[in-house]
Order: C-alpha cells, then sequence, then structure tokens
C-alpha cells in the first residue's frame, strides 16, 4: 500500500466544533480526513510522518457550515467558490427556500421562472431534469466546496402540477408527494418551503403538511422562508409553520423581523417554548438588511397573482403600490436588474420620483429585480446572535470577484467573520461561536462536521483576532480578514491567504444519525 499523505496541523487552538473549551494540539490529516487530535502535552517524542503546518497563535477550527445559501447553480459558475472560502465555508447546503434547481419536470423554462431569485448566472448549463440527475451533476462537477442539498417544494410541486394555483388534484398531490420522495431518496438532506414565494405561497395547508409528513416519515429536516417577516406577523406566521410540520424537524430559516417593533425578544421566548415539544431551530445572518425579489414588497394578493398578473397593473398603480408599502426609498437599493443594468447598485432615492422610477424598473426587467431593503434592526439581529440554539447561515451564493449579472448582498462574502466578530463582541464564546457556525448546522441535516478522528477534513485555520468581514453593499465581492489555511477533504483550498485552486468538494448525502 502506498504510505498515506498525511498534513500535521500543529500547536493551533484546537476548538473541535463540539462546544468544549478550546486547547492547544495537534490535528493529523491523512488522506482526506482527520486521523487523530492531538493536545500539545501528548505528542508523540517522534513527531509526526506529515507535512508539518504551523499553526501556532491560529485557531484550527471545523470549516464552517452555512445551513442556508442559494448556490444551486453559480456553484457551477464559480467552483472556486471564492466568496465561501475566503470565509472559511467549507460546506453549503442549497436549494432553500422552496427553490432548488431541480426537478425540472421536463420543463427547465418553467423551473427557471419558479427559482427565478436564485438564477444570477442564466448562461449556467442544467444538465439535468431530476434531483438525481442534478446531484449527479453537482457530485461529477470540481468545486472548491462541498455541499448537500435540500429539494424545494416549489420546485418539486413545479414538476408534479406546472402553473396550479391553490388546490392540487388528488393525483397531483401524490405526484408532489412522489417528487419529495424521489429527491430525499436521490440524497436530498431535507426540503425547503417558500411560503412567502410563488408557488408555494398559494398551496393549501393539507398539501404542505403531505411534505411534511415525508419529511417526518425520512426523519430529515424541514427548513422555511416563513410566509412573513413582518413583526406583525412573523408570530403567527412561526405558528403556521410549526402546524405543518407535524412531527418534521422544523429549521426557521434566516430568522429576523422586518418593520422591527421592538418584540422581537418575545418570538425567540416562544421558539423557545415551542422547542421544548417539537425539534426546531433557526439559522440567522448578521445583516439588517435582506435580499429578496421588487415584487415581494407587493401586498401578498399582488404577488400571488403573479408576475404576469402585478405587470398588467402597469406602471402608475405599481408606483402607487411601492409607495404604500412602508418603506423610504434610501432603504432600498436595486441588486439585479438584468435589462437596466445601469440600476443595479442605485437606490430609487438618487431618483426625484423614486417610486415610479422603481415601478419602471420592474416594468423594463419583466418583473425580474431584486432589491435589498434595510428592513431589521441591529438590536433584534444581536438578540439572534445570541441565542445558542440559532446557527449562522448566509442566504447568499458562490460567487468570484468576477461576477457581474447581480449587486451581491454582502452576506455572499461576509456574513460567518462578521457573525463571528459580532457572537465574540456580544460574550458569546469562542467555542461556542465556532459550534453554531458549524456543527451545529451540520447535525440538522445530518453531514459530518468536527475535528474528531474518522471525519473528513474540513478545516478552516484562523486569527482570532483579525478574522472579520470586509464586504459592504458599495463593494461586497472583498475577502474577509483572518483566514489563513482552509482545507476540504484534506487538501488545501487556501493557504497562507491565497486560494491554491484545488476543487476537492464533494456532495454530502445525509449519513450520519441525527
Ligand atoms: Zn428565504
Amino acid at each position: 500500500m502506498p504510505a498515506k499523505r498525511r498534513t500535521a496541523l500543529l500547536s493551533g487552538t484546537v476548538v473541535d466544533g463540539s462546544g468544549d473549551a478550546p486547547f492547544v494540539g495537534d490535528v493529523i490529516v491523512a488522506d482526506g480526513r482527520i486521523e487523530a487530535v492531538i493536545p500539545l502535552s501528548s505528542r508523540p517524542a517522534t513527531g509526526y510522518d506529515a507535512e508539518a503546518v504551523d499553526a501556532a497563535g491560529f485557531v484550527v477550527a471545523p470549516g464552517f457550515v452555512d445551513i442556508h445559501c442559494h448556490s444551486d447553480l453559480t456553484r457551477l459558475t464559480y467552483p472556486d467558490a471564492e466568496s465561501r472560502i475566503t470565509q472559511g465555508i467549507t460546506t453549503e447546503v442549497i436549494g432553500n427556500c422552496g427553490m432548488s434547481a431541480a426537478p425540472t419536470g421536463g420543463d427547465a423554462a418553467g423551473l427557471a421562472e419558479v427559482i427565478a431569485t436564485i438564477d444570477v448566472t442564466p448562461d449556467q448549463a442544467r444538465p439535468w431534469a431530476s434531483v438525481a440527475e442534478w446531484l449527479a451533476v453537482l457530485d461529477s462537477s470540481p468545486s472548491a466546496a462541498n455541499v448537500a442539498a435540500l429539494v424545494g417544494h416549489g420546485s418539486a410541486r413545479h414538476a408534479a402540477a406546472p402553473g396550479r394555483g391553490t388546490q392540487l388534484t388528488p393525483a397531483e398531490l401524490t405526484a408532489l408527494v412522489a417528487e419529495v420522495d424521489a429527491a430525499l431518496d436521490a440524497g436530498c438532506v431535507g426540503v425547503s418551503l417558500g411560503l412567502m414565494y410563488a408557488p408555494g405561497e398559494s398551496a393549501a395547508r393539507d398539501e404542505l403538511s403531505a411534505v411534511a409528513d415525508v419529511v417526518a416519515r425520512r426523519d430529515s429536516l424541514l427548513a422555511a422562508h416563513l410566509r412573513d417577516y413582518d413583526a406583525r406577523a412573523l408570530d403567527d406566521s412561526i405558528a403556521e409553520l410549526t402546524a405543518i410540520a407535524g412531527d418534521a424537524r422544523v429549521q426557521v430559516s434566516h430568522l429576523r423581523a422586518t418593520h422591527a417593533d421592538g418584540r422581537f425578544a418575545e418570538t425567540l421566548a416562544g421558539l423557545e417554548r415551542l422547542r421544548e415539544g417539537q425539534d426546531l431551530a433557526a439559522d440567522c445572518y448578521p445583516y439588517t438588511a435582506g435580499h429578496t425579489t421588487l415584487l415581494q414588497l407587493l401586498p401578498s394578493e399582488v404577488r400571488a397573482a403573479g408576475p404576469a398578473a402585478a405587470l398588467t397593473l402597469g406602471p402608475e398603480t405599481l408606483a402607487q403600490l411601492l409607495r404604500e408599502a412602508g418603506w423610504e426609498a434610501d432603504q432600498i437599493i436595486v441588486m439585479k436588474a438584468a435589462a437596466t443594468p445601469g440600476a443595479v447598485g442605485m437606490s430609487p432615492a438618487a431618483h426625484p420620483d423614486p417610486w415610479g422610477w422603481l415601478a419602471h424598473t420592474l416594468v423594463a426587467n419583466d418583473a425580474l429585480v431584486d432589491v435589498a431593503v434595510e428592513s431589521g434592526s441591529a438590536a433584534d439581529v444581536d438578540l439572534a446572535l445570541q441565542t445558542g440554539w440559532v446557527t449562522i447561515g448566509s442566504d447568499g451564493t458562490a460567487l468570484s470577484a468576477g461576477h457581474r449579472t447581480s449587486a451581491p448582498h454582502p452576506r455572499s462574502w461576509g456574513t460567518f467573520p462578521a457573525a463571528f466578530r459580532r457572537m465574540r463582541a456580544l460574550g458569546v464564546t469562542l467555542p461556542s461561536a465556532v459550534r453554531r457556525m458549524s456543527v451545529a448546522s451540520a447535525e440538522r441535516i445530518g453531514v459530518p462536521s468536527g475535528l474528531r478522528a474518522g471525519l473528513p477534513a474540513d478545516i478552516v485555520v484562523f486569527s482570532e483576532e483579525e478574522l472579520d468581514s470586509r464586504a459592504t453593499f458599495a463593494a461586497p465581492a472583498q475577502p474577509s480578514a483572518g483566514i489563513r489555511d482552509v482545507f476540504v477533504n484534506g487538501i488545501a483550498v487556501r493557504r497562507n491567504g491565497a486560494a491554491t485552486g484545488a476543487r476537492p468538494g464533494r456532495l454530502r448525502r445525509k449519513e450520519h444519525a441525527l
């Protein structure tokens, strides 16, 4: 047998992701897996037969696990996953918010409409129809970061009952359940709901419960973009989700309150009570601005009628509805508007008729406009970051610095370092912060994470003092500060602050008992 290829990360501050206290020690990597984690006091006198990497003065931690992102298509376009690796993410979970890149139901163009909001690289080839085919493409397309996939309810529904409004026929419901079952068979780690997006928004309760029943039966995860994050509707939206979920394990995606009213602590307390009887957790990102489709700012009855119907209202009515939506013009920045590229990065506040300009932008782009909206409060974000069962998820995407077809929210590049910095400032301990950026999320979906013998060697080596985001709305495509080395499946994808060009990322299927 050829000798094993070994790397020894020496004398680092080992934070293994369990939440246990850090210790100074060595992490030995052999053939892609962690072979041993050895406290300095137990280091063998003979040393290790391995390539040595001095980690003294640095934290050696599990690579970060981004439980909520939208790289379904972009990770194929940008296989070096620069926006992910430079912030220490080694595994991304895609297929969120009801939107996954499969199944297409044989209607790829129709699915492209369903998932338009995550489709920022429209030229990306999509050589698949079923979820199994999609996962096979992900598995065989080299990438710097690992990936695990949820199947989106909206995508599965499109495949089972394209164009259907509220009520599915019994045959369509059976077909939808079969799509979800097939996706979980193929290796998806759960199902996502997008209760604020078409078609999930108009799905009947019994349909959503039938999907949740499959999730419960398969012991996978039901992740949900709630129906409404507005502070006045948030508790009801959570109650709706937990009722839908039944016995399914639940993940409240990107937990936050828009139009904050100071009641977020009560919402968290309510979730805390629900957790006593239900397997429920949440993820959050450290920003007060969200990123969504411009259509989402319109009243729910307009959204529910679909983009084509919204456009028939005409620019004047649309301008009126946007004006009445309750936002200030300077809270909004246009992030995607392919037909009017000059609008990208602009706030309507820069125009003499802000709402008219925004409505015209919507019409000119056939409703395919994304916006960032300054919609939450910093105090609420801090509360979520201080909550032990809330893990970190970016809601971002794998991008390169050269990405031009949309303006990325800085969360795509900076979520984990920004969350780390803020959590530490709020008094969250180093082991707890690391756990909530890695193992705690991995446990929700049953993929491996942690510095333990036998696990895949997904490792980040960072400076505890320097780790921070440099991404801003003005200049989002910035590598984070303080990330020195990143290993994925034992291979360095970043060394001494520079990309190595290696693409050792793999598809992760659910393999660990939950
Ligand atoms: Zn979402």
